[in-house]
């Protein structure tokens, strides 16, 4: 594989594509998911038929994309990528539908973004390969019936609960990305680094590793720029105080918070006495869009403790006033 470009810089593009695993023995945690996910694989392959519908959600940078990927070469079938705001007319997804090759996967990203008409026509062709299409215009207007070949449809989305009931029903297959460990997201840190031949200690990948905010795409991007720093400021080899230095000068928190993170939790500290506050709040006053804290930002900070989801709103934990040194308010919830 070629990593370097004309120029001889590395083409950060070819790096995505060289560390991004291809077979499910790569894909790295989510155990219960990829036993599961091979014996579906395995017996789809026995029976020669298209593997069932696959819908995978969790928040961004988790391997949803990559997974889609996985699976089609798994079943040695091709895969087309598109993805919900893209489909934007009935026509463009039955285009795409007619154009499939028996047991092909068909990887829509970000479907609860599909429009109602448009979402109209994955029903049949979910349930049975099967579109309508309209035909002419006016009073002459008719709809036929078209036979799809066999597919598989993998469907990525941040939430499951975004999804209509309707579509989410028509899935055989459902199933939902976690957090990765620290030990991992080192794992995933030493093979990319081997990938690109970077000489790196297992405690520098997990220098690395602890930092990346439960996310392989996080790891992946960090490893990227400790890897700059070994190469400018060391020999190269990526030790834990390499990463610690290199981390450090990126600014990046040990807990692995970016600056959004950061304002989000202070935010809510300074300006909500901790909270309850409501999302449309918060999301004014840190000037992001509620559907970004919550499926971008809030999952990672309730899964390591920092904020708790209550009826009247979202709280700041003790743990989120310890982490930024500030004294807990007296609670008597939290
Ligand atoms: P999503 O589609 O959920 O946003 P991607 O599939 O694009 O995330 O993953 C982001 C990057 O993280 C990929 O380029 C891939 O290299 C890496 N990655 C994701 N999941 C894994 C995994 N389980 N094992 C190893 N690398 C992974």
């Amino acid at each position: 594989q070629r990593l370097v470009s004309a120029a001889g810089q590395w083409d950060e593009e070819a790096i995505d594509r060289a560390i991004r695993p291809k077979r499910l023995e790569d894909y790295v945690g989510q155990r219960a998911m990829r036993e599961q996910m091979s014996i579906f694989i395995q017996a789809a392959l026995g029976r020669g038929e298209a593997l069932d519908h696959v819908l995978i959600f969790g928040p961004p940078g988790l391997g949803k994309t990559t997974l889609a990927n996985i699976i089609a070469n798994e079943l040695g079938v091709n895969v087309r990528h598109t993805s919900g705001p893209v489909l934007e007319k009935a026509g463009d997804l039955a285009a795409l539908l007619t154009n499939l090759e028996p047991r092909d996967v068909l990887f829509i990203d970000e479907i609860h973004r599909l429009g109602a008409v448009v979402e109209e026509v994955l029903y049949p062709a979910m349930e049975d390969y099967q579109i309508d299409i309209m035909i002419g215009e006016g009073p002459a207007a008719r709809s036929i019936k078209l036979d799809l070949p066999p597919f598989t449809l993998v469907g990525a989305t941040t939430r499951a609960g975004l999804l209509t009931s309707p579509l989410r029903d028509r899935f055989g297959i459902v199933h939902r990305l976690e957090f990765y460990t620290v030990d991992e997201l080192g794992r995933i840190v030493a093979r990319s680094a081997r990938i690109l031949g970077s000489e790196i200690t297992p405690e520098g990948a997990l220098e690395v590793a602890r930092r990346a905010r439960g996310t392989p795409r996080i790891a992946n991007r960090l490893l990227r720029r400790v890897r700059d720093f070994a190469q400018v400021m060391a020999d190269g080899r990526i030790t834990e105080a390499v990463a610690g230095r290199a981390l450090e000068m990126l600014d990046v928190d040990p807990n692995g918070f970016d600056q959004l993170d950061r304002q989000l939790l202070l935010t809510m500290m300074e300006k909500f006495d901790g909270g309850p506050v409501g999302l449309d709040n918060l999301a004014a006053a840190i000037g992001e869009e509620r559907g970004t804290i919550e499926d971008v930002l809030e999952p990672y900070l309730i899964q390591q403790g920092f904020i708790m989801r209550t009826p009247r709103g979202r709280i700041a934990t003790r743990h989120a006033y310890l982490h930024f040194g500030l004294k807990p308010p007296q609670r008597t919830t939290v």
